[in-house]
């Protein structure tokens, strides 16, 4: 079924999205069968999941961090990330500086929606967070990300997705390496790509539920 489900979204992308197929809630063994269905990039939102991930799979996958991710956790997984998608402080970047041995490929988390249950920063935040990360080695921003409300509301999801991907557009005038939208998850990737999303975050559509 993976192999099903990973192709009919497939189908309907053109070359330039990319799919993060997100195994939190799946076994190793579930997560090589994505592998061998053709998944290259993969997304875990902890640390134990990630380190349990990253050492199954072959080096040609990519194991993007997509969940909130503690400064003093950094050190754990610095050596084998390569994409982390919540970047939302400078604590967290710092260690990154100090632990990683490579370029990190970071998404700054937004919160677009202005939910307090939610992590990233306001739109406002962003351009004096990048100014502060400029003079970083090893933090290479190259796009926005934001998790949509909890809703089938097709307004509410269309005004956030345009939003970031304005706020993308926006900031391309100083940042032209910010070009990435990572937005849209299994109830709402298809209002995502609408808007321009580079790389959406599929879980149950492709994996199952849990
Ligand atoms: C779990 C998760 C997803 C995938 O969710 P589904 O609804 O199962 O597709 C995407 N992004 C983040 C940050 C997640 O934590």
């Amino acid at each position: 079924m993976i192999k099903e489900n990973f192709n009919a979204i497939k189908e309907k992308l053109s070359d330039d999205v990319n799919i993060i197929v997100v195994t939190k809630y799946h076994t190793v063994e579930e997560t090589l069968e994505a592998y061998e269905a053709g998944v290259r990039d993969f997304g875990e939102n902890r640390i134990e999941g990630f380190l349990e991930k990253r050492e199954a799979l072959p080096e040609d996958a990519n194991v993007h961090f997509i969940g909130t991710l503690q400064s003093r956790k950094v050190k754990d997984i610095a050596g084998s990330m390569t994409h982390l998608h919540s970047l939302d402080r400078e604590s967290v970047a710092k260690k990154i500086e100090q632990y990683a041995e490579h370029e990190v490929k970071c998404f700054v988390q937004v919160n677009v929606s202005k939910e307090s249950s939610k992590h990233g920063l306001s739109a406002d935040e962003v351009q004096p967070f990048l100014e502060k990360l400029s003079s970083y080695g090893k933090v290479r921003v190259i796009g926005l990300m934001t998790m949509a409300p909890l809703t089938e509301d097709e307004e509410v999801l269309n005004d956030t997705f345009g939003r970031l991907k304005e706020l993308r557009d926006e900031l391309q005038e100083s940042y032209p390496e910010i070009t990435e939208l990572s937005m849209g998850m299994s109830n709402d990737y298809e209002i995502a790509l609408d808007h321009g999303a580079t790389y959406i975050r599929i879980g149950s559509k492709i994996m199952g539920s849990r």
